[in-house]
């Protein structure tokens, strides 16, 4: 125990030594990494002096609060503070045009500089304050590096889905051209062509549903979605998405039961709910062939439950890690496009809820949406 305990009390006092040091001089510390970055480190032309500031000092801050407690600095809990802030500095450096090596230069930059200021405090190239930077400046590393892939691939997906709406969107016009050839050819059809112009339009309103379905699913992806609450009934909003399903399970002899107060009161967007809702409700009655589907609603307070059972042939957990994820399907054999869940997952997080889904695998399948009975409105 003892020489483990001589080495915290080591570690501890350096955090502070350097905790105090970078205090000190932070301000000479913050000028000549701003110096040196904008030195070495910007490439890219018309890079703002604040944009590049921008996080730093308050990196300084938050590491300076952690290493004065003297506490293990590396520590989780105390690590967290001061790593959140160089997850933020990771994602501004997405927005302002850098790439990994840039950013990553940043902070070799930063603990170069730390050290020549310092370097009284420091006492040498093996000793534990030199250490304890090294292990900071790794630290804050790791923690941007991550945010800031993880904020290039969101934006990436963001320009991917805005691209696929627009494209989407141009779809419209000639289907529209075609739909309406199509009603006008049936103006002048013979009593014999009928079949083949039903035919006709099935392909155009598949074509059209999803076309929509894209469109929501790609709008909702690009962070497009406008959320408008309205104070309605429950059932209001319920009811219309039961219809369709309702009639599907009549005709594949399935149980349909719905157990929920229709009254309860929400502020909901109703158009995102319903579609939310009918996405899961069309699912259950499609996927399942034998026994029947269950809808109910759970009141949990300032929040609801809504809980759709069914007895499908159950849903694998590879399957289960993927279906929210536009155009994820399952060997389920049945037509679709695996739009359905990724709108339903959207349209509930767009107002603060949750979707989640379970199954044992090979009988029958849980989901179930958590939503705030007062959504905020949204606009973006
Ligand atoms: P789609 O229904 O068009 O395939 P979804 O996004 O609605 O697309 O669903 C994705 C996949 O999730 C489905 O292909 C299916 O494998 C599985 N799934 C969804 N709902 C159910 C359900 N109620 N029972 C069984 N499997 C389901």
């Amino acid at each position: 125990m003892r020489p483990h305990l001589y080495r915290m009390g080591m570690r501890e006092h350096a955090a502070q030594r350097l905790g105090q040091a970078i205090a000190r001089e932070r301000s000479t510390i913050e000028r000549q990494w701003l110096d040196q970055v904008q030195r070495d480190v910007v490439t890219t032309p018309g890079v703002a002096l604040t944009q590049l500031r921008n996080g730093m000092p308050h990196y300084l801050d938050a590491l300076v609060k952690v290493l004065a407690t003297g506490q293990n600095a590396l520590d989780r809990s105390a690590r967290s503070a001061w790593q959140d802030v160089a997850s933020e500095h990771g994602i501004t450096r997405v927005r302002i045009g850098f790439d990994i090596g840039q950013l990553v230069h940043e902070f070799i930059v930063l603990r170069h500089v730390i050290r020549g200021v310092i370097k009284d405090e420091l006492g040498g190239p093996d000793s534990e304050v030199e250490g304890m930077l090294a292990d900071v400046i790794e630290a804050a590393v790791s923690a941007a590096v991550q945010a800031y892939v993880d904020a290039r691939d969101h934006e990436l997906r963001r320009t991917q889905a805005e691209n696929i709406g627009f494209l989407t969107h141009e779809l419209r016009n000639p289907l529209s051209t075609a739909v309406l050839a199509a009603t006008q050819l049936r103006r002048h059809a013979a009593p014999m062509q009928g079949p083949v112009l039903d035919s006709l339009d099935r392909g155009l309103g598949k074509l059209a549903d999803l076309i929509d379905s894209v469109l929501l699913t790609q709008n909702l992806e690009a962070g497009k979605v406008r959320v408008r609450p309205v104070p309605i009934a429950l059932g209001e909003i319920i009811e219309p998405s039961l219809e369709a399903s309702r009639r599907v399970a009549e005709q594949k002899q399935l149980s349909f039961r719905v157990s929920f107060d229709g009254r309860l009161h929400v502020e909901l967007d109703p158009l995102l709910t319903r579609s939310a809702i009918q996405n899961l409700v069309d699912n259950a009655v499609k996927f399942t062939d034998v026994g029947g589907v269950e809808l109910g609603v759970e009141d949990l307070g300032e929040r609801f439950r809504l809980h759709l059972r069914d007895s499908c042939a159950g849903i694998s957990p590879q399957e289960l890690r993927t279906i929210f994820e536009p155009f994820e399907r399952g060997h389920s054999g049945k037509a679709g496009t695996g739009l359905g869940l990724a709108i339903a997952r959207r349209a509930v997080e767009a107002q603060g809820g949750s979707i989640h889904a379970e199954s044992s695998g090979t009988h029958g399948c849980h989901f179930w949406i958590d939503l705030p009975k007062r959504a905020k409105e949204r606009d973006d």
